[in-house]
């Protein structure tokens, strides 16, 4: 039997079996319910060689060098400032909304100094900012939050900006210079053999095994290690008991182009229009020279893998009821985006997981055979 057990191949449990292999010379057993690891940010080749995020674009990105540093060990690193551009009344302009975007949009001419003038004048003044749509119309007005949040969000969400926690919109900031970065981190680059190849190293230590297309929760408890760290869905975990956290899931169509490039930029988001939110061609972000190109279309839904946690007061109060059983729990862990319910980026999540790995090295002795 393994020391220990961690569901979930993706950055929370690579990360979390990778620190206990490494630091504490214990034996790992490390499932996944999918057929592959790396979690949502698995990459790989598709039948025409280009390589793809399965699970939609993932841009690497944080402020953190100790995230970065650690992250370093496993894989050499490609530089990529990802750029957006919104179809909003015919038109291909910049989000974040920045002075090309008012002026484009416009057709006016203001320097920064006329933006934040024309913002101001625009701003609706808010008392209390509590919802995604007080986020935006406090700082832009009605009218650009019309056109670039709220049918994006109805779509993403199948809410209305009112009705989410104002750390949705909150994540795209407003501009008045011409910075057309999507991302403003200090570090911006692409792992650059990939995102599996990196999560390949990680779990390369010889006391971690993976097993692949096990469903943990389906294991019989007896045949389980009893040291355990979690990152699938909390409430899968505890049965239900509750009833279900809502989490918002989506449907990627790849779609592979017998041509070089067709997008300016590696994404388009559609606020006004279609069915699905955004376009990625996954070239941009990867590097790689190829005659294809490939194209993912994200259309949100309810059903299916859970990617997001939904914010809002009602599921953090939901939540807040599984996570009192969680801590009193002394034998399992629960770290990452489904485990802890919080909207996380790939920075954050192993940001979390090292915190978490440091709090379980201080509470569990060792087994001592390093
Ligand atoms: P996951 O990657 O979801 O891993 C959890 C794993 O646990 C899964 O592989 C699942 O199969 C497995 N599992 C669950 N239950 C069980 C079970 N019972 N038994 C066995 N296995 C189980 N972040 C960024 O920083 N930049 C981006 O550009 C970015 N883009 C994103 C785009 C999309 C469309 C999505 C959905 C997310 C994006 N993210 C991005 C967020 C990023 O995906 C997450 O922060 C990160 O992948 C979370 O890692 P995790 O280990 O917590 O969860
Ligand atoms: N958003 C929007 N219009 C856009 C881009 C984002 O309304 O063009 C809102 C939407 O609610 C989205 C949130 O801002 O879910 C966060 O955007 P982000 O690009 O960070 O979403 P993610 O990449 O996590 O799906």
């Amino acid at each position: 039997m393994h020391d220990w057990i961690v569901v979930g191949a993706g950055f929370a449990g690579a990360v979390m079996a990778e620190r206990i292999a490494s630091q504490r010379g214990e034996t790992v057993l490390v499932v996944d319910k999918r057929d592959h690891i790396a979690g949502n940010a698995h990459d790989r080749r598709n039948a025409d060689g280009v390589l793809f995020h399965q699970y939609g674009p993932h841009i690497f990105h944080t402020n953190s060098s100790m995230i970065s540093d650690y992250l370093s060990q496993f894989t050499e690193w490609r530089p990529y400032e990802h750029r957006v551009l919104a179809s909003v009344d015919g038109q291909l302009v910049p989000i974040p909304i920045n002075r090309t975007t008012i002026n484009k949009l416009y057709g006016l001419d203001l320097d920064e100094a006329g933006v934040e003038a024309f913002l101001a004048a625009r701003a609706e003044p808010v008392e209390t900012i509590r919802t995604s749509e007080d986020v935006v119309v406090g700082k832009v007005g009605r009218e650009l939050y019309e056109k670039f949040f709220r049918g994006y969000t109805q779509k993403q969400w199948g809410l209305d900006p009112s009705e989410l926690d104002r750390s949705v919109t909150a994540r795209v900031p407003t501009r008045t210079n011409d910075d057309d970065r999507y991302f403003t981190d200090s570090f911006q680059q692409m792992p650059r053999d990939g995102y599996t190849a990196m999560f390949e190293r990680m779990l390369a230590n010889p006391l971690i095994t993976v097993q692949l297309g096990v469903d943990a929760l389906a294991m019989p408890a007896a045949d389980r290690p009893r040291r355990m760290v979690f990152t699938g869905p909390i409430d899968a975990y505890y049965g239900h008991v509750y009833g279900a956290l809502p989490y918002r899931s989506l449907q990627f169509h790849h779609v592979t182009l017998d041509e070089a490039w067709t997008q300016q930029v590696g994404t388009i988001n559609f606020p006004q229009d279609q069915d699905y939110t955004r376009v990625t061609e996954v070239k941009h972000l990867t590097g790689q020279n190829h005659p294809c190109t490939t194209l993912t279309y994200e259309y949100p839904s309810a059903e299916g893998d859970p990617y997001y946690p939904i914010p809002r007061p009602e599921n953090e109060a939901l939540f807040k009821r599984y996570e009192a059983l969680a801590r009193a729990e002394e034998n399992t862990w629960f770290v990452g985006r489904l485990a802890t319910y919080r909207y996380y980026n790939m920075d954050q999540v192993v940001g979390q997981a090292l915190a978490t790995f440091q709090r379980l090295d201080a509470a569990v002795p060792r087994t001592g055979r390093q």
